[in-house]
């Protein structure tokens, strides 16, 4: 039997949560490029052409990015406004012509997948504003496990300080995702020749950041000695082993985010 799909139509965010509420089963979409071989919803909403949602803000510290916004609008921004991280990740991201229709908010919040972008909002502690039609509250990525009930993601908080390293590489097949896709990035900035802040991370069918982890580097001498790099080694692996339960994973993926971290740290020799 042929299954029957409801498209519903919004002119402004408003109408989005009065929709929200009053039809049972809704899901909000947005470019709708990851339903391409996946089952799509029975009711959908595509919040792609709302124009609430398609603002950005830069601040002195930071960018506020609406969910709507294409990933070909965010590249457009430049490397110079935008951290390497997030520049470098979109360009692997699919092909130009998804990148024109697919959003920012799509990316993160699609199901089961950590995607591309993932790792480096986790590396750059993103917040993620959701909305229902009585309040909005911002939630940090480190934190976010699924959307909250009724509400949609309106808007992600970029900081935009500078990283004196800066390392982004996209794991498995181009252009397309599969279990040994994951994006890892690793970012550092130092003062007086010592690490004073590092931020390791990794995502794709999991999610890794460990700052407990981070912190056991904070204040080493730069250049970084090969028994300091062989020693963090040792810790970053333990941590992956505590931090990863997916009992699933590929172990490639766990050789590479050791040969990655390896890598990394020799930058700072
Ligand atoms: C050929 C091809 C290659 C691709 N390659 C990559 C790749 O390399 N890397 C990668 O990361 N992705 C890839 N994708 C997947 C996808 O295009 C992106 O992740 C994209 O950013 C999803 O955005 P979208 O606007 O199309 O989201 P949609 O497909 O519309 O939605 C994705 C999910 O998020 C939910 N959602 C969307 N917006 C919101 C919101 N504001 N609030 C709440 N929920 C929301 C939807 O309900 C849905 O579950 C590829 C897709 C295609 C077709």
């Amino acid at each position: 039997m042929a299954s029957s799909k409801t498209f519903f139509y919004a002119k402004n965010l408003e109408d989005v949560f009065y929709q929200m509420k009053t039809i049972s089963d809704l899901k909000i979409v947005a470019g709708c490029t990851s339903f391409i071989e996946k089952e799509f919803y029975d009711k959908v909403l595509s919040i792609r052409d709302i124009n609430e949602l398609k603002i950005i803000d830069k601040h002195e510290r930071y960018l506020d990015i609406g969910a709507a916004i294409k990933l070909s609008e965010v590249a457009e921004l430049g490397e110079a406004n935008l951290p390497a991280t997030i520049y470098e990740a979109i360009a692997t991201i699919a092909n130009p012509s998804v990148r024109n229709i697919a959003t920012i908010g799509g990316n993160i919040c699609s199901k089961g997948f950590y995607n591309t972008l993932f790792a480096s909002f986790l590396a750059l502690d993103a917040s993620l504003e959701f909305r229902n039609g009585e309040d909005s509250s911002f939630l940090s990525i480190t934190n976010f496990e699924k959307i909250p009930e009724g509400k949609l993601l309106s808007k992600i908080r970029l900081p935009t300080e500078e990283w004196e390293v800066s390392v982004f590489r996209r794991l498995g097949p181009t252009n397309v995702l599969n279990e040994l896709s994951a994006s890892f990035v690793f970012l550092v900035n130092s003062q007086k020749n010592q690490i004073s802040d590092i931020r390791i991370a990794m995502a794709g069918s999991f999610k890794f950041r460990d700052q407990d982890l981070e912190n056991k580097i904070i204040g080493a001498h730069l250049p970084l000695s090969q028994t300091a790099i062989s020693n963090f080694l040792l810790e970053a692996e333990s941590s992956f082993d505590e931090n990863v339960s997916n009992s699933n994973l590929n172990p490639i993926l766990k050789r590479q985010f050791w040969n990655l971290v390896k890598y990394s740290l020799e930058q700072l020799t």
